[in-house]
């Protein structure tokens, strides 16, 4: 049975950049509410009683999409993958109960960043539309020309919505890592390493999970 590894930490802490690595190497399902949504930001969620009609008007200012919309979009992830990685997912308590109901965890990790690099982090994140792959305007960026030309900033990583991600962040997702801390399930990784020695770090901890 394939491996089931949930990977905290705030927004720009690095999560995406180590759960592609990890669900490659680990042969993992990469299961990431971010991207779902970002895909599915114009779909009609009026008939869910929520405040806005699509996850778009959420996801721009920064806060949290309800968490019914969130909790299947999970549900369906997971019931589809042997082994996965969960990145983005819980961001408050009522989402890690939701969690535990259905399923079971082999490994929670923790990447660990001040919010001073989350910051630069966020505000220089690019992407490649083509390959989804992530890059930085400092601190790693494609030698290809024709790549560095065709890189995106993602609509909410400007320096007012970083803001209020990271307060959102303090508020709903840092008790959920108090939660699992609790629990003595937590593995906290030191974030600002290197990505490959923090990937060092998060692979030796799945290996013995
Ligand atoms: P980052 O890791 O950089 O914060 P994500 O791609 O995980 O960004 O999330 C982007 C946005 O998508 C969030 O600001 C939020 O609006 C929405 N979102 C993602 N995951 C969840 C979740 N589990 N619950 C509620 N909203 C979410
Ligand atoms: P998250 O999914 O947690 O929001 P990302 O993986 O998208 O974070 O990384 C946020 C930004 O930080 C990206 O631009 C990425 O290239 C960069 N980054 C990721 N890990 C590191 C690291 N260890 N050192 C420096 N920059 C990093």
């Amino acid at each position: 049975m394939g491996k089931h590894i949930l990977l905290l930490g705030a927004p720009g802490a690095g999560k995406g950049t180590q759960s592609k690595r990890l669900a490659e190497e680990f042969d993992l399902e990469h299961v990431t509410t971010g991207d779902a949504l970002r895909a599915n930001k114009d779909m009609d969620i009026g008939h869910m009683d929520t405040e806005f009609d699509t996850p778009r008007a959420y996801m721009d200012a920064g806060e949290l999409v309800p968490d019914e919309v969130v909790n299947e979009i999970v549900k369906e992830a997971l019931s589809n993958a042997d082994g996965y990685v969960l990145d983005g997912y819980p961001r408050n308590i009522d989402q890690a109960e939701y969690l535990t109901s259905i399923t079971d965890l082999d490994a929670v990790l923790y990447l660990d960043v001040s919010e001073e690099e989350l910051v630069r982090r966020l505000t220089g994140r690019r992407l490649d539309p083509e390959t989804d792959e992530i890059y930085h305007t400092e601190f790693d960026m494609p030698d290809d020309e024709e790549v560095r030309e065709r890189l995106v900033q993602r609509d909410d990583d400007t320096e007012e919505t970083v803001r209020e991600r990271l307060r959102v962040y303090e508020e709903n997702t840092e008790p959920v890592v108090e939660h699992y801390r609790d629990e003595g399930v937590l593995v906290e990784i030191d974030g600002e390493q290197s990505p490959d020695d923090v990937f060092e770090d998060v692979a030796d901890t799945v290996d013995s999970a």
